[in-house]
C-alpha cells in the first residue's frame, strides 16, 4: 500500500478543478505582471486599493525601523505589543465594541472563537454558503453541527428550535463566492428571542460597507448585543494581513483564556500591526474610496447585464459571473487573459456544484475606463468560445 497520489491529481485535472497558482512579479495592484505578462487584475480582495498604498507603505517600514521585524513569541509570552495593543484599541473603536482582540489570519480568527466558545453538548448553526474556515471550526468544535439553507431565516429558525445547550449562530457578513449581504436583522431577532448567540464573519464587509467602513453591523446598525461575536480580517480591504475578533470585555478576556489558536501561536510581526494602524485610518477617512467603488460596481452591473451575462445578488465589489460549468468558466478566464484581463474562475468545492463562475472582484484602485476595458473582454470572450451545454 502507499499513497496514489498521481491518480488523484490525474482526477483532478479530469474534472477541470486542477487548480495553479499565477505568479505574481509586480506588487499587488489592479495592474499587474503575472508570468511576464502584463494584465488588469479583477481578483484581489484589496477593495479599497490599499495593499500598495505609499503611505501604508512607510507606516511598515516605520514599524520595521521601530519595532523590529518578528513578533518573538506568543502574545501571552512577550509578543503582545504597543503596535499590536493600540491596534486593538483603533479596532474597537472602528466597530463599536468594548474590545477587539488581534488574530494573526481570518482563519484562526474562525477557529479560535467558534471552538473556544462551544463544544460537545452544544449547538452550532451556519449558512450552508458560509467561508470553508468557519464550517472547519464548527466541525472541529465537537458542538452539534447544521447548515440551515442560505441566508433563510425559517430554515434556521427550524435548527433554533431543536438546539441544545450553548447555541452559537454564524454567518458570513458579505458571502465570499457570491458578494450578497446576509439577511442580519432577521437571523439576529430569531436568535436572540432564541437566546441564542450571533457571530457574524465580515471580512468583505469591513471598508466597504456602512459610512465608516465598519462593515455589515455599521450598515444594518447592529450593536453588540445582537451581534456578540464579530470577526473581521485584515488582509482584505484594509489592505495588510491579520484578523480580528470584536466584542465585550469578557469575551475578549475568554479567547485569552481559551481560544488555542490565539495562544499557541506567534503574534504577528508588530509592524504589520503599525501599518494596518494607517490602513484603518485611510479606511476610515476617506470615504470617497467607498463612493467611487460604488460608482464602478453600478458601471460594471450595468454594462454586465446589457451583455446578457448572468450577475449575482450582490452590491458588493465582489461580482460574480455565474458560468455553471467549470470547463466554460475555465476557457472563458483563459480568454480574457489573452485579451490582457486577469479574473480567475472559481470552481467546486469552493462553490456549489454546478456553480462555477468568474468572480470578478473591483477595487477602489480602479478607473472607469478600467471597467470599460473589462466589458469589453468579456463580450469578444464570450463570443469567441463555442457554446458549451452544461
Ligand atoms: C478570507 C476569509 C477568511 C480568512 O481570512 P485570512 O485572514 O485570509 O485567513 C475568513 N473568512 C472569510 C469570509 C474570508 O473571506
Amino acid at each position: 500500500m502507499s499513497f496514489d497520489l498521481s491518480s488523484r491529481l490525474a482526477e483532478r485535472r479530469a474534472a477541470h478543478l486542477y487548480r495553479q497558482r499565477p505568479r505574481l512579479t509586480s506588487p499587488q495592484d489592479v495592474q499587474v505582471t503575472v508570468d511576464g505578462q502584463q494584465l488588469l487584475a479583477f481578483c484581489s480582495n484589496d477593495y479599497l486599493g490599499l495593499a500598495n498604498h505609499p503611505e501604508v507603505a512607510e507606516a511598515m517600514v516605520e514599524g520595521v525601523r521601530r519595532w523590529g521585524v518578528g513578533g518573538g513569541a506568543s502574545h501571552l509570552v512577550i509578543g503582545h505589543s504597543e503596535a499590536h495593543h493600540q491596534l486593538e484599541d483603533a479596532l474597537a473603536e472602528l466597530t463599536g465594541r468594548p474590545r477587539a482582540l488581534l488574530m494573526s489570519s481570518g482563519y484562526m480568527a474562525n477557529i479560535g472563537a467558534i471552538t473556544a466558545l462551544v463544544g460537545q453538548g452544544d449547538t452550532v448553526l451556519q449558512d450552508r454558503l458560509n467561508h470553508a474556515s468557519l464550517l472547519d471550526a464548527g466541525l472541529l468544535s465537537g458542538a452539534r453541527f447544521s447548515r440551515y439553507l442560505h441566508n433563510d431565516a425559517d430554515s434556521l429558525n427550524k435548527r433554533l428550535a431543536k438546539a441544545v445547550g450553548n447555541t452559537l449562530v454564524v454567518t458570513d457578513g458579505v458571502f465570499s463566492m457570491d458578494g450578497d449581504l446576509a439577511e442580519l436583522p432577521a437571523i439576529c431577532a430569531q436568535a436572540r428571542a432564541r437566546g441564542a448567540w450571533v457571530m457574524v464573519d465580515d471580512a468583505h464587509g469591513f471598508g466597504c460597507l456602512g459610512e465608516q467602513g465598519g462593515g455589515v453591523v455599521e450598515h444594518y446598525g447592529l450593536s453588540v448585543d445582537d451581534v456578540p461575536v464579530l470577526v473581521g480580517t485584515l488582509g482584505k480591504a484594509f489592505g495588510t494581513a491579520g484578523a480580528f475578533i470584536a466584542g465585550s470585555e469578557e469575551l475578549i478576556e475568554t479567547l485569552i483564556q481559551f481560544a488555542r489558536p490565539y495562544i499557541y501561536t506567534t503574534s504577528q510581526p508588530p509592524a504589520v500591526a503599525w501599518a494596518t494602524l494607517k490602513s484603518l485610518q485611510l479606511l476610515r477617512e476617506e470615504g470617497w474610496r467607498r463612493e467611487h467603488l460604488a460608482r464602478l460596481i453600478a458601471r460594471f452591473r450595468e454594462g454586465a447585464s446589457a451583455l446578457g451575462l448572468q450577475l449575482m445578488d450582490s452590491a458588493t465589489p465582489i461580482q460574480p459571473l455565474l458560468i455553471g460549468n467549470s470547463e466554460r468558466a475555465m476557457q472563458l478566464s483563459a480568454a480574457l487573459r489573452e485579451r490582457g484581463i486577469l479574473v480567475t474562475a472559481i470552481r467546486p468545492p469552493t462553490v456549489p456544484q454546478g456553480t462555477a463562475r468568474l468572480r470578478v472582484t473591483l477595487s477602489a484602485a480602479h478607473s472607469g475606463e478600467d471597467i470599460d476595458r473589462l466589458l469589453g473582454a468579456l463580450q469578444q470572450a464570450l463570443s469567441s468560445l463555442p457554446e458549451i451545454s452544461a
